[in-house]
């Protein structure tokens, strides 16, 4: 196995761990939403939204996982059903999933606005990867983040580490693009085949594997992510996907396969 031409890491699970951040924005716009009696989270809630945190696709559901877990719902159920649990929980509310994604990114950009110190510090990283990535910049190798979160708070969190990460070389949600349009992109720049890629969700691996002219593309999931133990399973079972191990990321490039 070579060692990779171009390197490309995802952030939100892979590089950074965002769960506090993600249950503090999640349960105040389940408040806005829900309206409940009690504005502070029960004890624990917390911890269970924790390691049910992989089963939300997008935005809107945030808010709902609080209001289901609060209603009662069990975690194995939420594992098993969300896709199809998620929604009358908002319609029992009279509530869409817009004004839900809306609400959470109104928490959100208010808790940014008023005071982005606060925001920044509910972040945190995984162990190594820091030291890992400050390893890769010094090196030849070009190296990447393709992610979902606004490059400008990627570059700020990264900061805070002492990090001192290219902005040319994040591709945040600004860009506007699936992800492997951006490996698309980053092959041609570079005239490279043998990217590597290490993302925590598995979609995002499958629709780079769809991709026909990215076949070299080396796609590794992060088992230490926001990912499922049956999400883990399978990438077990793919030929086209990598399980990797938050031990092997800080090691060189040929423990990964
Ligand atoms: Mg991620």
């Amino acid at each position: 196995m070579n060692p990779p031409s171009l390197i490309a890491f995802d952030f939100d699970g892979v590089i950074c761990d965002g769960l506090i951040e993600y249950f503090e924005t999640a349960w105040q716009a389940y408040c806005q939403l829900f309206q409940p009696d009690e504005t502070t989270p029960p004890n624990g809630l917390d911890q269970r939204f924790y390691p049910l945190r992989p089963v939300i696709e997008t935005g809107w559901e945030m808010p709902v996982l609080v209001a289901a877990l609060v209603k009662g719902a069990e975690d194995q159920q939420i594992i098993d059903d969300w896709p199809e649990m998620a929604l009358p929980y908002l319609e029992a509310e009279n509530l869409t999933k817009e004004q839900s994604v809306q609400t959470l990114d109104g928490v959100r950009d208010q808790k940014i606005q008023s005071d982005l110190q606060s925001w920044l510090n509910l972040h945190r990283f995984y162990p190594g990867v820091i030291d890992r990535l400050k390893t890769l910049l010094d090196s030849d190798l070009p190296i990447y983040i393709v992610s979902t979160k606004e490059g400008r708070f990627i570059q700020a969190l990264l900061a805070q580490s002492g990090v001192d990460f290219p902005s040319d070389r994040i591709f945040g949600k600004e860009v506007k693009r699936p992800k492997y349009e951006t490996l698309r992109l980053l092959k041609e720049k570079h005239s490279v085949e043998n990217i590597w890629f290490i993302e925590d969700r598995l979609p995002a691996l499958r629709a780079v594997a769809e991709q026909g002219d990215l076949d070299k593309v080396q796609l590794f999931l992060a088992d230490w992510g926001y990912n499922l133990e049956g999400d883990r399973a399978t990438a077990t079972q793919d030929d086209r996907i990598h399980l990797l191990s938050l031990q092997q990321v800080v090691q060189p490039f040929d423990q990964w396969i």
